[in-house]
């Protein structure tokens, strides 16, 4: 089985708008727990949110955001899941309230939804190297702790065998928000030319390429080879 890292690609790509702000901020990422203080990050807002967004000239199908790790994808997006029966996500609406600078201020945005990943695996956190401990039993917070001190202790992403409970798109439940998929997530987006993804297979460490794979080569490979990801 493959695995990806996937996000926006804001940073490496050119001309795309992207979320500086929530408008107003849900309350689920202020709420702090009442035994550590410390943020309650595994608390995902289950309705829709209003942005703001700024600069560049045009709206991607992966919308990066500034304010807060949150996956915003395009309606094409949505329809190139559903129509795959893609798996490990809800989604919620997404409300574009206001758009800052010249050239994006007069495009008209594509319908958004931010997705809240229910699909669930474990790292193997003694192959990766690094020791996980329970800080606050109330709210479940851990630190993470590397041993081998190693420069980013959660690279390269080993899943624990068995642990994977078979989505399409998953995630940890110590790092909720750093989103994985299967091929099929990839072969879509590069089939379809949807803009501004960022993927990464899991065995690449911190020194990643940071532009991320050719999805759109890879995709036009598969098909080419009759080798598409794909149940059918
Ligand atoms: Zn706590």
């Amino acid at each position: 089985m493959i695995f990806y890292i996937f996000d926006d690609n804001t940073f490496a790509t050119r001309g795309y708008t992207w979320a500086m702000s929530l408008k107003p901020r849900p309350e689920e990422f202020s709420r702090r727990c009442p035994k550590c203080k410390a943020g309650m990050s595994v608390e995902y807002p289950k309705h829709s949110i209003n942005l703001a967004v700024e600069g560049g000239s045009k709206y991607p199908d992966i919308l990066g955001c500034g304010a807060e790790t949150i996956l915003i994808v395009s309606q094409n997006v949505i329809n190139d899941w559903e129509g795959a029966g893609i798996t490990g996500y809800e989604k919620y609406d997404v409300n574009i309230v206001e758009a800052k600078g010249k050239r994006i201020k007069d495009a008209e945005p594509p319908r958004y939804y931010h997705i809240n990943v229910i699909g669930r695996a474990e790292y193997d956190m003694e192959a990766m190297g690094f020791k996980c401990q329970i800080i606050c039993e109330y709210c479940g917070r851990i630190e993470v702790t590397n041993p081998n001190d190693k420069l980013h202790p959660l690279d390269p992403t080993i899943i624990k065998e068995g642990s994977w409970d078979g989505s399409d798109i998953f995630a940890m439940d110590i790092t909720p928000r750093k989103t994985y998929c299967m091929e099929k997530v990839l072969f879509l987006a590069g089939i379809n030319e949807r803009t501004n993804f960022y993927f990464a297979p899991l065995e690449l460490t911190g020194d990643v390429n940071f532009r991320g794979l050719d999805y759109r080569s890879m995709a036009k490979k598969m098909a080419r080879n009759n080798e598409i990801p794909l149940q059918r």
